[in-house]
C-alpha cells in the first residue's frame, strides 16, 4: 500500500509568462489505503492534479512523493498506478478478456496466477463472470465502465486514480457503479484517488474529500466535516447548497454575540471571530418550528424530492434555499435557526 503526497505543487500549461495556471501551491496528504476525493468546478485543477500524481503531467513547480519518495522524472510505466477515464478507453477491436489482461504484459500477475485467472479473477470482481469474449461495444456504459476498473486493476496497481468515472452514465446506474467501486476499493485496501466535479457524490464515496476552486485548495476533512464546517464561502456554497450571510457584530454577551445583517439582528456562538463576518446555515437547519433568528422568505419554486421538498426563495432580496417536510401553502413563510446551527466562515 501506498501513501502520497503533493507538496507545494503548481502547474503552469504552455508558456510562464503567458500560460494557464491550473495549480497554484497545491499540499495534499493521501494516506495508506485512502478513498479520496478531489471536488470543484469545471477547471479548478482535479484532472491535472490527478495526471501530475499518475506521472502524464509534471509540476511546473513542487514535489509528489509516493510512500516518501520523489516522483520527479518517474515515467507513468513505472509509478505503479491504475488509471480510470471519463471515456472508458477500452481497446474497441480487443474482448473484454483481452482488454482486462492488457496490463499484464508489462507485468506478471500478482500471486503467482496465470493472466487468465488473473482476468478471471478481476471479472468476478467487478461482477463480469462469462463476459470474457464480449467486445465493448456489445456492453452497457455501466458494464464498459467496470471492464476499466478491472483493466487498472489487473496489474495490483499501488494506487488507482480515477478521473470522473461515473459522468458518462445516468443517474441510476452511477449509484449503483459507485458503490460497487467503493466495495472493490475497501475490500482491496488500495489508496485510491478520485476526481468528480459531483458534490453529494463526493460525500457519498469518500474517506476524506479536498474541495478545490481555482487552481487551490480550499479545504479537506471528513465528508461530515466538509458539511458541517465549511471553511469558507466557497466550500460552504459548493457543498451542501449552505445559505451564506454577511454581517457585522454588534454586541457580545457571554456565549452569544448579536450580528446584524441587511438590517436585522441574529444571534450567533460568541466564538463568532471578527466584527465583520460571514456566517453559514444549512438549508436544513431552516426551521418553521425553532423561535430563535426568525427571517421571511419569499418562496419562489418548491421541488417535491420525496421525503423532503427543497424551497428557493429570497429573504431581503438574497437567494435562500429551505429543506421542508412538505410543500408550503404560502408564498411567504417564516423560519428560524438555533445560533448553534450557525457557522462563521472564511469570506474571501
Ligand atoms: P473539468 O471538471 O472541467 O474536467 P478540472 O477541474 O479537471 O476541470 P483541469 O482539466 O485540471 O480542471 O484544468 C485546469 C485549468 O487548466 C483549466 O483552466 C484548463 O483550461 C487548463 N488546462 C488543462 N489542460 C490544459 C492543457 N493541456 N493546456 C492548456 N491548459 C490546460
Amino acid at each position: 500500500m501506498t501513501g502520497l503526497s503533493l507538496e507545494n505543487v503548481s502547474k503552469v500549461y504552455g508558456a510562464d509568462d503567458a500560460g494557464t495556471v491550473a495549480l497554484e501551491g497545491v499540499d495534499l496528504t493521501v494516506r495508506d489505503g485512502e478513498f479520496f476525493t478531489l471536488v470543484g468546478p469545471s477547471g479548478c485543477g482535479k484532472t491535472t492534479t490527478l495526471r501530475t500524481v499518475a506521472g502524464f503531467e509534471e509540476p511546473t513547480e513542487g514535489t509528489v512523493r509516493f510512500d516518501g519518495r520523489e516522483m520527479a522524472g518517474v515515467p507513468p510505466e513505472q509509478r505503479d498506478v491504475g488509471v480510470v477515464f471519463q471515456s472508458y478507453a477500452l481497446f474497441p477491436h480487443m474482448s473484454v478478456a483481452e482488454n482486462v489482461g492488457y496490463g499484464l504484459q508489462f507485468r506478471e500477475p500478482p500471486d503467482g496466477l496465470s493472466v487468465d485467472e488473473r482476468v478471471a479473477e478481476l471479472l468476478e470482481l467487478v461482477d463480469l463472470e462469462g463476459m470474457d469474449d464480449r467486445r465493448p461495444d456489445q456492453m452497457s456504459g455501466g458494464q464498459q465502465q467496470r471492464v476499466a476498473l478491472a483493466r487498472a486493476l489487473a496489474p495490483a496497481p499501488d494506487l488507482l486514480v480515477l478521473d470522473e468515472p461515473m459522468s458518462a452514465l445516468d443517474a441510476q446506474l452511477r449509484e449503483s457503479l459507485r458503490r460497487q467501486v467503493k466495495r472493490i476499493q475497501s475490500d482491496l485496501e488500495i489508496t485510491t484517488v478520485y476526481v468528480t466535479h459531483d458534490q453529494a457524490e463526493a460525500l457519498a464515496i469518500s474517506d476524506r474529500l479536498a474541495v478545490m476552486n481555482g487552481g487551490r485548495v480550499e479545504q479537506v476533512g471528513r465528508p461530515q466535516e466538509i458539511y458541517r464546517e465549511p471553511a469558507t464561502r466557497f466550500v460552504a456554497e459548493f457543498v451542501g447548497d449552505n445559505n451564506v450571510f454577511d454581517g457585522e457584530v454588534r454586541s457580545r454577551d457571554g456565549e452569544y454575540a448579536r450580528v446584524e445583517v441587511d438590517g436585522e439582528r441574529f444571534t450567533l456562538p460568541a466564538s463568532a471571530g471578527t466584527d465583520r463576518l460571514a456566517f453559514c446555515v444549512r438549508p436544513g437547519a431552516l426551521s418553521q418550528s425553532v423561535e430563535h433568528n426568525r427571517l421571511t422568505v419569499s418562496v419562489e419554486t418548491s421541488e417535491f424530492l420525496g421525503e423532503t421538498v427543497r424551497v428557493n426563495g429570497r429573504w431581503n432580496g438574497a437567494r435562500i434555499v429551505l429543506q421542508l417536510p412538505a410543500v408550503p401553502e404560502r408564498d411567504e413563510l417564516t423560519v428560524g435557526f438555533e445560533p448553534d446551527d450557525a457557522h462563521v466562515v472564511d469570506s474571501h
